[in-house]
Parts: C-alpha cells; structure tokens; sequence
C-alpha cells in the first residue's frame, strides 16, 4: 500500500479563499475589519518567523493586524496592562500571545488576562473548559486544523481506534479531546507510555505531535491507518522532517500527510478562521460560528 498524501496546502488554501469572501462580506454589511494583535516578548527567532507568518497570513485575508513587541527586560505587568486595554478594544477581535514566554513570565497570569471572547488560540481556561464539555468558541488551532484535514479527507471518525501521541495542552490534549467529542474511542501516550508501538499499531487514526524525528517507525502503524503527523523538527543537515519514518510509514497507512505541508498551513489558517468568527459574532451576524462543514 501506498498512502495518499493528505495535502494541507491546498486544503488551507480552499479555507483562506472562504476566510477572504467572509471579511469582504462582514465589511460590506457591518463596516467591521476584523482585528487582531499579536504579542511576541524577548527575540525568540523561531518565534518572530511564526509571528511574521501569521501577520502575513491576516493581510493575505484582509484581517487588520497589530503588532506588540516587549523586551526580555519588559514585565509582565506592563504586557498585562496592554493586553487589557486592547481586551477592551472593539476593533480587536482576537489576542494572541505567541509563546514561549520568557521563563520569568507567569503564563497563566497572561493568558488568563485575555479576554475569553477574543481568545482566538483557545489557551484561556474558560475555552479550555469549554472543550472539555464540547462547547468551546476557539477550538485550539493545530488539533482544529488537523480535525479539518480529516473531514476535507473523508476520514470516519466515530467508532475508530485514535491514537494521540503527545500529551501537551496546546496539541496532544485538545486533539484528543476534539477526538472524543467527534466519538472516537482515544488512547493518549507520552515520553513516559510503555512500549509506545503497542497502543500504535492499534490505531485507526494516528496523531502524532511528540517532536521527536523517526519515532513512528513502519511497523509502528496498522495497515491501512490514518497518520497525521504534526511534529517539526528541524535535523542537523537542515532538513525539516516530522516525527514518522515518511517512506516506511506511507508503505503501510492508507493516508499521511507530509512535513511540511500538512498540519503547519492548517494551524495559521485555523486562527484567521477563529479571528473572523470572533468579529463576526460581535457584529452579531447569524451563523458567525464557521461550521467545520462549512470550510
Ligand atoms: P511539547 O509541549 O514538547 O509536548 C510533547 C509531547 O510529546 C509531550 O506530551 C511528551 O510527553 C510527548 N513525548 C515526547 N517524547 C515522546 C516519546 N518518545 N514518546 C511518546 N511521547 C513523547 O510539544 P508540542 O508543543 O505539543 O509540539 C509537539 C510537536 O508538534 C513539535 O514537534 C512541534 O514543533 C510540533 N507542532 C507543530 C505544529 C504545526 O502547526 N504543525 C503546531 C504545534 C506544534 P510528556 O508529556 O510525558 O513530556
């Protein structure tokens, strides 16, 4: 078997097309752009390509973006203190704060001081709670991206054998969270699960987000699985890979999606989709929230 490739640039491309006719739409009707404001503290340079991209992206769909830059030496006050202002801006629609913070920042503080209804990446605990309990407003943006990815697939999700490997709050949790509500049967593995390849080999869907290059070997996986692999890691020779063998494993799922080029476009796209519904709930516009089957 050879898997066929699952091609999340073009699926986000389709989503970005949808995400341009909606702001043009809410502009039209309501007058509103929506709005989003980026923080980055320190001069992390992995975390200014990501911040760059994502403002990149705003401008490719017509959604107005701010930039805040703080210093390492900033405090976490004077962040604090702008992120409430803007929380109370009505021309912002979404906040996010790329992370990491500098280790001296308390993260719940920040994130918990965004306001919950323009918490596009889903962090704020009433968000998290919301997923919990299946009603959340911002789904996190990589297990939602990874969840279009597998309808735009095709992909049965009720009843199935899923297998999330990571375990982290922004990736592993949600995704098996977003899993579950969508009625799969979910096995959660981390750094300290035993004998990872027997809860594997078991899987319908595979995720895997654990950062770790090749740990997903071809016999790992069942025949005829679903493997979407998040990881990026970069390897000494330059090279961006993800956390599955690629070659052994397309020998043996039925669909895979390639690193990169599968769930990194997704992730992007998925805040500006979060953003507009975000403005488009507060022009009160019916529908405001992007039905999956809608992308
Ligand atoms: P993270 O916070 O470091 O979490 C990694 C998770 O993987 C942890 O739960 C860890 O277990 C688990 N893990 C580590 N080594 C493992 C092993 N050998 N076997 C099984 N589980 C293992 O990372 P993250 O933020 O979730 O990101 C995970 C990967 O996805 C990274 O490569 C990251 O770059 C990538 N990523 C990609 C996108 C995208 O858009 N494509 C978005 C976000 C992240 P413990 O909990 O026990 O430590």
């Amino acid at each position: 078997m050879t898997a066929k490739i699952i091609d999340g640039k073009s699926i986000a491309a389709n989503v970005r097309h949808n995400c341009r006719s909606r702001v043009e739409l809410l502009k039209r009707s309501s007058g509103i752009t929506p709005g989003l404001a980026v923080f980055m503290v320190g001069e992390d340079p992995a975390s200014a390509v990501y911040v760059r991209k994502k403002i990149q992206a705003c401008a490719d769909v017509g959604i107005q973006s701010h930039k805040f830059l703080f210093s390492h030496s900033d405090t976490q006050d004077v962040v604090i203190d702008k992120i409430r202002e803007l929380s109370a801006d009505p021309r912002i629609h979404g906040i996010l704060v790329q992370l990491p913070l500098p280790k001296h920042f308390d993260l719940k503080a920040v994130l918990g001081a965004i306001d919950q209804e323009k918490d596009i990446d889903g962090f704020h605990l009433y968000n998290v709670g919301g997923l919990v309990v299946g009603s959340t407003v911002f789904p996190p943006c990589t297990p939602y991206g990874v969840m279009l990815l597998l309808d735009n697939s095709g992909v049965e999700i009720a009843g199935r054998n899923a297998v999330v490997v990571g375990a982290s709050n922004i990736v592993g949790k949600p995704m098996a969270l977003m899993l579950m509500q969508r009625e799969a049967t979910v096995s959660v593995c981390h750094a300290k699960t035993r004998d990872l390849a027997q809860f594997t080999i078991l899987a319908d869907i595979l995720i895997v987000a654990a950062g770790c290059p090749n740990l997903i070997t071809g016999p790992m996986v069942k025949s005829g699985a679903v493997v979407i692999d998040v990881g990026i890691n970069r390897l000494p020779n330059g090279q961006l890979v993800g956390d599955c063998d690629f070659e052994a494993v397309s020998k043996r799922a039925s669909m895979i999606t390639p690193v990169p080029g599968g769930v990194g476009p997704m992730t992007v796209t998925m805040l500006l989709v979060n953003t507009i519904s975000s403005a488009m709930r507060s022009a009160n516009v019916a529908n405001a929230d992007f039905a999956l089957a809608d992308l």
